[in-house]
C-alpha cells in the first residue's frame, strides 16, 4: 500500500459507520478539534475560513433585506431571563450560569446568552417610543452556550456561533411578511451558496420556539436519511414587548405593543455540508463556501522546478486575477498522488495539474471533486475555462442534492408502511396528519420520527385524506424524519 492510499483509507467508509465517518472527516480535513472542555470545540483555521464564508454570503443578504448588526452583552441578568416563564422553561435546563466576578459572589445570577430576546427585548423597551421608530430591524453575529448533554462537533455544541435576528414592527401582518421574508431568505442561501435542497414550512405546536407563537424552518436531508433543521424564523407575536413592556405611540396616540420576530441560523450549517456532500475520500465543498476553490499540483518529474513550476506560478496568478481563490501546493516532501487525495480530503472543488508533457502541449489537466471528470485545457482558456467549470460544479452539487431529496421522499399513506420505511431506508416521509398532539406523541414513540415542518402551501386535494396514525379526516401533509 502506497502513502496516498493509506491517507484515504484512515476513514471509516460513510456506509459502514456514518457518525464516526463524521468525526473522522472532520479530524483528517482540519475543521475543528475538541477542547479540552467537555461539549466544546476548536473551530480550525480551515473550518472557520468555511464559516467566514458562510457569514459573508449571508450578512449581505441580511444587509440588503434592510437589516443593520449591532452586538448585545453575553450576559442576561437571571430577572430578565425569567420574565418570560415558557421562554425560560424552554431554556433552564441548558442555561450556564455566572454565580461569581472576580472574588466577589453576585447579588444576582448572570446567565450566559442561550439566546437574547431577553436583553434585547430589555433594550427595545428603551428605543422604541412611536412608530416612527418602527421597523427595527437588527442582527446580531454572536456566541451562544446551552449546556448540551450528548455533543457532536458543529451540530450540537455547548458552546456555537450563530446570527440571530431581531426585529419589532407596528403590526402583526407586518412581523408575519419579516418572519416569512427570512424563511425563504435562508432557503435561496443554503440552495444557492451551500448547494443543499431543503423543505421549509412551519414547526408544529410541540417542536416550537420556547415563547413563539409561530416558528417556521428550513430542513434537509443529510446523506443518512436523517433530517437536519438549518434554520429557524420565529414570529414572536407580542409574548416579549408585553413581558418587557416594548410600547409605541401608534399613528392614532394609542399605545401599543410591537409585533416581533427573531431568526437564526448558525455554525451548525458546516455540519451540514460536510453531511451533505462528503464522500469516502473526505470532504466536498461547493466552490461559492470552499476556502480553497481550485489547488495547483505541478507534476514534480525531473527537474519540475525549472520546466514546470514557473507556468503553474503563471496559472495561480491568472487566476487568482479572477477573483478566485487557489492554493498553490509545491511542497516537495510529498508525491502528486499523495496531495491529490489529500485535497480531495479537504473537499477542494477543482484540482489543476500541470507536468512537463502539459507544458509541450501548452494545456494543463482540470479534474472535479465532484464527478473526478478530467479535462485538458489550453493554457490561454483557462483564466476563462475554470470559472465556468466552478458554476457548473455548484449546479450539479445543488442538482445531485434534489435527486438524492426526490428519491428518498416518500408518500405514505399507511402506518405500517411508514414505521418499515423508518426501519430500513429513513428519508422523508410525506403523510397527512390529523393535527392532534396525541398522534404526534406516539409516531415519535414509535418510530423516533418527528414533524420536521408542515408545508406552507399544501396541495388541494379533492378527496378526503386520513391521519396516518389515527386515520380521523386530515387535510394537511407534513413531513416526518428522524432527525439531528
Ligand atoms: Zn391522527
Amino acid at each position: 500500500m502506497n502513502r496516498e492510499e493509506r491517507f484515504v483509507k484512515q476513514i471509516t467508509p460513510k456506509s459502514e459507520d456514518f457518525s464516526k465517518w463524521y468525526v473522522e472527516i472532520i479530524r483528517k480535513a482540519e475543521l475543528a478539534d475538541y477542547a479540552p472542555i467537555k461539549g466544546m470545540m476548536v473551530i480550525r483555521p480551515y473550518g472557520y475560513a468555511i464559516w467566514e464564508n458562510i457569514q459573508h454570503l449571508l450578512d449581505k443578504r441580511i444587509k440588503e433585506t434592510g437589516h443593520s448588526n449591532a452586538y448585545f452583552p453575553l450576559f442576561i441578568p437571571e430577572s430578565l431571563l425569567e420574565k418570560e416563564t415558557e421562554h425560560l422553561e424552554g431554556f433552564a435546563p441548558e442555561v450556564a450560569w455566572v454565580t461569581q466576578g472576580g472574588k466577589e459572589k453576585l447579588e444576582e445570577r448572570l446567565a450566559v446568552r442561550p439566546t437574547s430576546e431577553a436583553i434585547i427585548g430589555n433594550m427595545y423597551a428603551k428605543w422604541i417610543k412611536s412608530w416612527r421608530d418602527l421597523p427595527v430591524l437588527i442582527n446580531q453575529w454572536a456566541n451562544i452556550v446551552r449546556w448540551e448533554k450528548v455533543t457532536r462537533p458543529f451540530l450540537r455544541t455547548t458552546e456555537f456561533l450563530w446570527q440571530e435576528g431581531h426585529t419589532a414592527h407596528e403590526t402583526l401582518e407586518e412581523a408575519e411578511k419579516e418572519t416569512l421574508l427570512i424563511l425563504s431568505l435562508y432557503k435561496e442561501f443554503v440552495e444557492t451558496e451551500l448547494a443543499i435542497p431543503v423543505v421549509s414550512g412551519s414547526k408544529t405546536e410541540k417542536e416550537r420556539f420556547a415563547g413563539a407563537s409561530e416558528t417556521y424552518a428550513i430542513e434537509a436531508l443529510m446523506s443518512d436519511g436523517k433530517a437536519l433543521q438549518m434554520g429557524t424564523s420565529h414570529n414572536l407575536g407580542q409574548q416579549f414587548s408585553k413581558v418587557f413592556n416594548i410600547r409605541f405611540e401608534d399613528r392614532s396616540q394609542n399605545l401599543q405593543y410591537v409585533w416581533q420576530t427573531s431568526w437564526g441560523v448558525s455554525t451548525r450549517l458546516v455540519g451540514a455540508l460536510i453531511m451533505s456532500h462528503g464522500d469516502d475520500s473526505g470532504l466536498q465543498l461547493p466552490p461559492r463556501v470552499a476556502p480553497v476553490q481550485i489547488v495547483i499540483v505541478p507534476i514534480s518529474i525531473g527537474n519540475w522546478k525549472e520546466n514546470v513550476l514557473p507556468q503553474a506560478r503563471e496559472i495561480e496568478a491568472q487566476l487568482k486575477r479572477e477573483g478566485l481563490r487557489v492554493k498553490m501546493d509545491d511542497r516537495e516532501e510529498f508525491t502528486p498522488g499523495w496531495k491529490f487525495s489529500e485535497w480531495e480530503m479537504r473537499g477542494v472543488p477543482l484540482r489543476i495539474e500541470i507536468g512537463p508533457r502539459d507544458i509541450k502541449e501548452n494545456q494543463a489537466v482540470a479534474v472535479r471533486r465532484d464527478t473526478r471528470e478530467k479535462e485538458s485545457i489550453g493554457l490561454e482558456a483557462l483564466a476563462q475555462r475554470v470559472p465556468e467549470i466552478l458554476k457548473n460544479i455548484q449546479t450539479s452539487m445543488l442538482e445531485a442534492g434534489l435527486k438524492f431529496q426526490l428519491e428518498n421522499t416518500h408518500e405514505v399513506t399507511s402506518y405500517e408502511n411508514f414505521k418499515s420505511i423508518l426501519k430500513s431506508e429513513r428519508g422523508f416521509i410525506k403523510a397527512y396528519w390529523c393535527g392532534n398532539q396525541s398522534c404526534e406523541e406516539k409516531i415519535k414513540e414509535e418510530t423516533m420520527a418527528t414533524v420536521r415542518v408542515v408545508p406552507l402551501e399544501q396541495d388541494k386535494q379533492k378527496t378526503r385524506e386520513k391521519c396516518v396514525c389515527c386515520g380521523k379526516d386530515s387535510e394537511v401533509r407534513v413531513y416526518f424524519a428522524r432527525a439531528y
